[in-house]
């Protein structure tokens, strides 16, 4: 399969080193970006993800890179070019190159990339896999709303994850709530079909699958609560799971060592997950 980047301008295979040293995201994070599930060869929910990054964007000062039919065009080259079917594409807009300084001069060309990634087979047949999550201490900053590249305590709260055989890390903030996962939105099952996860506010990125389920929970009566939870209570939960575009909807069964669930999937997680699978196409 052919690996092709859109990288600021041109196409280029991913292998070949076409970043300035001094492009500012490289340096200082200093930019944003969005996963997008890509299945048949449909961007799933593109325009949330457009309005999150624009939203983003403005919440930092950076301006679009592109015009918006740009964009739309370079995606879809991105995805002919690599004969994409099932996978997911990456985009990064970064505030631009300039000399290594901590402020920025004024109309830097935002910098832009776009490349994609390969998944072996439509995701609708992926097997479930039930998964387990440790707890770490929220140690983010406090605008976790915007998708900001700066990923280091989720990388760290990741290995710890790994450490311990598990797949997930939930950040616990000071008061012992559960904000979201290192890469994902949290979720409890408190009744069948009462659901319950953070609402939308500076603590949490405010995921597309997220709202998607919220959406897809609603048409079929399942109650969903937006209301932070504690850790006690998701360790007393029916059911966990939680939501990413790469990941859709994935059952949880262990949380610090307490078994959630029977250790298998559960009746309302299930139904949610067939659903938003439904949903993909
Ligand atoms: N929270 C965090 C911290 C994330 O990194 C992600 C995935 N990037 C999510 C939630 C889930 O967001 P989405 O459903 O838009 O993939």
């Amino acid at each position: 399969m052919p690996k092709i980047a859109f990288v600021n301008g041109s196409y280029q295979t991913i292998n070949k080193p076409s970043i300035k040293i001094e492009d500012r995201g490289f340096q200082f994070a200093d930019g944003v970006y969005e996963v997008i599930a890509l299945t048949n060869g449909v961007l799933i929910d593109l325009n949330f993800h457009l309005d999150r990054l624009n939203r983003s964007l403005r919440e930092i000062n950076i301006e679009w890179p592109t015009a918006k039919e740009a964009f739309n065009a370079i995606c879809a080259e991105v995805i002919r070019r690599n004969r994409l079917v099932h996978g997911s594409l990456y985009i990064q807009i970064t505030r631009g190159v300039s000399a290594r300084d901590f402020s920025y001069p004024k109309g830097l060309k935002p910098s832009l990339i776009i490349y994609g990634r390969h998944s072996q087979e439509n995701q609708n047949l992926k097997k479930i896999e039930c998964i387990k999550v440790i707890t770490t201490q929220d140690i983010r900053w406090d605008r976790c709303d915007i998708k900001s590249i700066s990923l280091l305590a989720s990388v760290l709260s990741k290995a710890k994850a790994k450490n311990k055989l598990a797949q997930e890390a939930w950040f616990l903030n000071k008061d012992g709530f559960i904000t979201e996962g290192a890469s994902s939105n949290a979720w409890i099952v408190r009744e069948p079909n009462i659901i319950q996860t953070h609402p939308t506010n500076s603590s949490i990125l405010s995921g597309i699958t997220r709202l998607r389920i919220i959406r897809l929970a609603e048409e079929q009566a399942i109650k969903v609560i937006e209301k932070p939870f504690s850790l006690s209570e998701a360790k007393k939960a029916k059911e966990a799971f939680l939501t990413s575009s790469t990941s859709f909807v994935q059952p949880i069964i262990d949380i610090d060592g307490t078994q959630i669930s029977n250790g298998k999937i559960g009746l309302t997680t299930k139904k949610l997950l067939n659903s938003y699978l439904k949903f993909m196409g």
